[in-house]
């Protein structure tokens, strides 16, 4: 056996950055990668797909797409060839609570991400139906493309592709896409992207792939947790739905074993999988940190984009908070006016004592905006208070200054 002081189960985005940063802080680290490091963000997931909204055409797309996740790639093997860490490109397997392969160590991290949850109904093994690593890697433009599931990866790629000018028809069985935004911001995009030329067919049940009538047909129907029955040789209590269970430190059910990312379902973004390695390692070294997990933004990146943080205005409703709603819109701003991105609404939401509970908006570079409330919400930031804080003219930043007037 060889010892560490730490070993992680996959190199993603959790787990490449606990090895980083715990290898920063002193410790020896092991990390296991069955396939290329960066995990499915590098590799199949947020960077390829951006690579996709920033391009012009699908053969500029295709050929961007391998430059840049290459390039980034080579950026995490380099984090990785610190001293103080061991790559093992094997997949890495418990044989006991401490043990995994041929190596042990008194800390261990799972970080084994997701993968796509494919609905079981009629004809999912057509030909034509791909998730979406699948639709990445498509050779030829589809004439007509169907996406099942109007959640995060299915709005994406339909705004990708209706630009790329492909017939784009997404099936929904919920009444509104993008369950966790704000109904109404969500109800805006949406058809925002009916005008664009995107056919939706809301609260409808695909019963059998056979009756779709498209070349391709993307399943956007979510993520599972990517769990591995060797977990009970070291006693962890996992499910196949919601994945490896955790306490308030990302702590399992055996001491010293850890599941971080997509794995534990908690939420199923990239910054949230490396804020939660950077809290697991400050706990096994006993150092104490402020890091918000209930501050956790997050973005599409349709055209345009959206954004969110903190609830939205049902839940806000349904829980009986009390608070008022400022709104701003993309078309009364003088940058968005002049950069032709007049398409945009942002809710704000603050106590009726005025500190900030959160933003949902729509409308171009929505992920910045909500970025800063953000942090006004970690400071507890007022109405009042963001209201004196001057920001750059001109701005898209004014529109959420814009909305305390
Ligand atoms: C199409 C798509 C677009 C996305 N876009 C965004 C976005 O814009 N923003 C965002 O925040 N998130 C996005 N996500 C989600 C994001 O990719 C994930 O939240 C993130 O990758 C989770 O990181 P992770 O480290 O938990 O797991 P992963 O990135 O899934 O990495 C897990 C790694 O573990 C390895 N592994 C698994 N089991 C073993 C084993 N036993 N031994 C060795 N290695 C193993 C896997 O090979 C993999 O490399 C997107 C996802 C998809 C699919």
């Amino acid at each position: 056996m060889n010892n560490a002081d730490l070993i992680i189960i996959g190199a993603g985005p959790g787990g490449y950055r606990a090895a980083e940063y715990a290898a920063k802080q002193g410790l020896k680290v092991t990390i296991f990668e069955a396939d290329n490091v960066g995990g499915t963000c590098l590799n199949v997931g947020c960077i390829p797909t951006k690579t996709y909204v920033h391009s012009a055409s699908f053969a500029e797309a295709r050929e961007r797409m391998s430059q840049v996740v290459t390039q980034l790639r080579q950026g995490v093997e380099g984090i990785l060839s610190h001293p103080n860490i061991t790559l093992v490109h094997e997949k890495g397997v418990f044989v006991d609570a401490h043990s995994i392969n041929d190596y042990t160590a008194p800390n261990i991290i799972i970080a084994t991400g997701s993968e796509t949850k494919w609905l079981p109904i009629k004809g999912v093994d057509d030909p034509r139906v791909v998730d979406s690593t699948g639709l990445l890697n498509l050779e030829a433009l589809p004439k007509r493309l169907a996406i099942i599931g109007a959640g995060v990866i299915g709005m994406e790629f339909a705004s990708v592709f209706n630009r790329f000018g492909v017939e784009v028809t997404v099936i929904e069985y919920l009444k509104e896409c993008l369950p966790a935004l704000d109904s109404d911001i969500a109800k805006r995009l949406r058809k925002y992207l009916e005008k664009k030329g995107i056919t939706f067919h809301m609260k409808t049940a695909v019963e059998n792939v056979a009756d779709i009538d498209a070349d391709v047909i993307l399943m956007a129907t979510g993520r599972k947790p990517r769990v591995q029955a060797d977990f009970a040789n070291a006693g962890i209590e996992y499910d196949e739905r919601q994945g490896v269970k955790v306490n308030e430190h990302f702590e399992t059910n055996v001491k010293g074993i850890y599941a971080i990312g997509d794995c534990n379902t908690r939420q199923m973004l990239a910054h949230a999988a490396e804020m939660q390695a950077v809290h697991v390692v400050n706990h096994i070294l006993g150092k104490h940190d402020n890091i918000r997990f209930d501050i956790m933004p997050a973005a599409i990146f349709t055209h345009p984009e959206a954004a969110c943080v903190g609830p939205t205005e049902d839940q806000l409703k349904e829980s009986q908070t009390p608070y008022v709603c400022k709104k701003s819109f993309w078309r009364a701003n003088g940058k968005a006016l002049a950069m032709g991105e007049t398409e945009g609404m942002l809710k704000l939401f603050a106590s009726p004592e005025g500190e900030i509970l959160g933003a949902h908006t729509y409308g171009a570079h929505s992920a910045d905006i909500v970025q800063e409330v953000s942090v006004l919400m970690c400071k507890h930031t007022t109405l009042e208070e963001l209201a004196d804080m001057i920001h750059i003219h001109p701005t898209l930043s004014e529109i959420l200054k814009s909305a305390t007037e």
